[in-house]
């Protein structure tokens, strides 16, 4: 018999059956959540057409759901005209365990299953956790480059996080799409949950409203609602940015800025320092990009914080004795970048002078939070490593891992001293970029031939670091050869961007981004190269490359292989014994 004949019949049967069970509704947590036990969280299911709630029969492991949880069902009768909904708002789930979710209808059933997990008792006191944002695996090999040198093929010492004793890859994707953005990935380190790109906090269902969307609890309000241990978070970009943000925040749109300031006040973290006062004091005040008429800083104030608004200001407040709350903005927006704070004074330097390192920061918030005897758990962000990957300046970003390196070291020296605290250096996902070989100005020829690789490579010339770790003097006659994978239309000069941040693409009458005129002025040997992004991306992309994850300390050991990023929460919250 030809069987042949009945495969497609076959298949169309079981495609059919399949697309039942996707279109017809959808079940928030997703299908294969890991679930800390404990821990708060939002079911929503959403159904595709309208019944009344009688008609609904919701199950866990298949008993009404009403027999494990107490929390009122709000049912939503015919959500943006798509159906049914039902939500349950703040459920826990004790008992660890498989738990199958069953939503019958006349119509269809479905189902989800989620791992809940218990943490076991608390094995560490504190938890540091770096973020690099966007740290490659180049990133790292350029700073080490710069920072150390190397001859004859020897690294002549290592960045801080290089030499931690445990390393696994983090696997970034998110719910939605191969490529996350830093809410999304951050999202997934502080509450074990997937979710969608621009989405901190929650799961993207199809509410209207940012704020509606089905929540996770992070790791930062677990603390605060079931320990005495204190929580920090530090950024160098702007405190509402997506990192900072997904430790407090649950929305939809990372964009809501004034939202995620609002939350980080609401959070009772005891150490908030970065960039963004922008969103912090009330519309009527100059600069200020809110719109209501909060003071936020005032209630800070109010609440007890010290303030901080310069790097002198951090450091008194930082080593005060009194100091147990501590609130510092130092820029309207994202921070500067060492190699322009510390070199070339360019970007928003001079009008900002004031404005401390991430290391000034980190150990400002050690300090403070170091004083509570049940622990603290501090997240820091080397943000601006990102910032400088998107528009593919290379130098800024190793400069930026520089820094990133150094004030892993004030956590390592902390360490020392406290030996129950677990630190965590990790990208929360990468850029394209490799370094290829160096660029010798002495070869004769048009630019692109002064690129030299292999033997022809030999070492780049950068002068010895400072005592901090940095070259004095990065326009030197042999440079390393950094190029991106993925950009968008530009002139590759082979030379570092001396007066500011790279700037590859502009726009153009018809709205696409060309390469920016501005390169080809200023060195007229400079290459034009065709982008291989889409021209509505003015600047490089994420990529859904491994990143690298470093650990020290107890529980490090956990970290091993290639892990997903949800996996990152799994070994911090049973570190603190937070689902007990
Ligand atoms: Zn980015």
């Amino acid at each position: 018999m030809n069987t042949s004949f009945f495969k497609p019949i076959l298949l169309l049967a079981i495609f059919a059956s399949l697309s039942n069970l996707v279109h017809s509704a959808a079940i928030y947590p997703i299908q294969n959540a890991a679930i800390l036990a404990g821990s708060q969280f939002d079911i929503k299911v959403e159904l595709d057409s309208v019944v009344s709630i009688e008609e609904v029969d919701v199950r866990l492991n298949g008993k009404p759901i009403s027999s494990t949880i107490k929390q009122q069902v709000s049912f939503i009768p015919n959500e943006a005209g798509k159906g049914s909904s039902l939500l349950y708002r703040d459920v826990q789930l004790a008992k660890a365990g498989p738990y199958t979710l069953t939503v019958k209808t006349s119509q269809a059933t479905q189902q989800v299953t989620w791992d809940v997990y218990a943490s076991g008792p608390r094995k560490v006191k504190n938890i540091i956790l770096f973020v690099g944002d966007g740290m490659t695996i180049a990133n790292r090999t350029s700073a080490r480059v710069l920072s150390k040198g190397i001859s004859e093929g020897k690294y002549q010492g290592k960045l801080s996080f290089d030499d931690m004793p445990n390393m696994a890859l983090i696997g970034t994707s998110g719910s939605d799409s191969l490529i996350t953005d830093s809410a999304n990935s951050m999202s997934a380190y502080t509450t074990g949950h997937k979710t969608a790109v621009n989405a901190m906090g929650v799961y993207v269902s199809r509410a209207s409203d940012n704020l509606s969307h089905p929540k996770v609890e992070t790791i930062a309000e677990l603390i605060k609602r079931k320990t005495n241990m204190s929580v920090g978070i530090v950024s160098d970009a702007e405190l509402q940015d997506a990192t900072p943000g997904a430790m407090v925040a649950h929305t939809r749109r990372r964009a809501d800025k004034s939202y995620i300031a609002d939350q980080l006040l609401a959070s009772g973290a005891e150490v908030i320092l970065g960039g963004g006062s922008a969103y912090f004091y009330p519309q009527t005040s100059n600069g200020s990009k809110r719109k209501d008429e909060k003071n936020l800083v005032e209630q800070f104030k109010l609440k007890g914080y010290e303030l901080a608004f310069t790097k002198n200001e951090l450091l008194k407040m930082g080593n005060a004795v009194g100091t147990k709350k501590l609130f510092g903005v130092f820029h309207p927006d994202n921070m500067d970048g060492s190699l322009d704070r510390f070199f070339l004074k360019k970007n928003t330097v001079e009008q900002y002078p004031d404005q401390p390192d991430l290391t000034d920061m980190t150990r400002s918030a050690i300090n403070v939070l170091s004083k509570n005897p049940n622990g603290f758990f501090l997240m820091v962000e080397a943000a601006l490593i990102d910032k400088f990957n998107h528009p593919l300046d290379w130098e800024r970003a190793a400069f930026d891992t520089i820094m990133l390196s150094n004030a892993v070291q004030i956590a390592k020296d902390f360490a020392k001293t406290h030996p129950d605290t677990l630190i965590i250096v990790t990208p929360d996902h990468t850029h394209s970029g490799s370094i290829s070989g160096v660029v010798n100005d002495a070869k004769p020829g048009p630019l692109r031939e002064k690129v030299g690789v292999y033997a022809d490579a030999g070492y780049p010339n950068y002068p010895k670091a400072n005592i901090e770790g940095y070259p004095n003097q990065i326009d030197v006659s042999k440079r390393l050869a950094f190029f991106y994978g993925n950009y968008p239309d530009h002139y590759e000069t082979l030379h570092p961007k001396l007066d500011g941040t790279f700037q590859p693409a502009v726009k153009d009458e018809s709205g696409k981004y060309v390469a920016n005129p501005k390169y080809i002025q200023l060195q007229e040997d400079a290459i034009h190269v065709g982008g291989n992004l889409p021209s509505h991306q003015e600047s490089g992309v994420h990529t859904a490359d491994d990143a690298v994850l470093n650990a020290i300390g107890p529980g490090a050991e956990q970290f091993r292989g290639f892990m997903d990023n949800t996996e990152v929460f799994k070994v911090m919250v049973k570190s603190l014994g937070l689902g007990q």
